[in-house]
């Protein structure tokens, strides 16, 4: 009883909480400010994928459409040509992010390692039109951000 009056008289539960107000108050925050800041994902995690080029510059895609037939979703629609050196190259490369599930198995696949999941998570648009992406759009030097979100960005 004396004790819990003694509690009361010194205010000791107002002063707990308040020294956990102030813990917090300096303590590392776990918000960022999104979307100024942008927290990188784990090293796990499966974004958009994206075409690479080789140390030279060139396409790595040999349109060989392992990815296409892989693809539990129906994703791509590839066609191929020989270039100039005769090597084959992608000449269509249809993507459809619609239908996407992220599931990895076109990256997985791929003999060249041309494909791979990103770690691009932020895929919301306004234009529906932009879900589908064309062999030029396909590339990791792409801009992503501008090709959703246009002139907002
Ligand atoms: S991640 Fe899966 S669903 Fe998406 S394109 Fe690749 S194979 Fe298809
Ligand atoms: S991305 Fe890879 S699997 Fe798909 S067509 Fe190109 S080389 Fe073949």
């Amino acid at each position: 009883m004396i004790i819990k009056f003694l509690r009361m008289f010194f205010l000791v539960e107002m002063i707990q909480g308040m020294l956990v107000t102030l813990k917090y108050t300096f303590s590392r925050k776990a918000t960022i400010q999104y979307p100024e800041e942008v927290k990188q994902p784990s090293e796990r995690f499966r974004g958009i994928v994206r075409l690479h080029r080789g140390e030279d510059g060139g396409p790595l895609c040999i349109a060989c459409k392992i990815c296409q037939r892989t693809c539990p979703q129906n994703c791509f629609d590839i066609e191929g040509a020989k270039d100039e050196s005769g090597k084959m190259r992608p000449v269509r490369f249809d993507w459809n992010l619609e239908r996407c599930s992220f599931c990895g198995l076109c990256a997985e696949a791929c003999p060249t390692g041309a494909i791979r999941n990103s770690k691009e998570f932020r895929l919301s648009t306004p234009d529906r039109s932009k879900l589908m992406f064309h062999l030029s759009e396909m590339y990791s030097d792409y801009d992503l951000q501008k090709h959703f979100l246009g002139e907002k960005i």
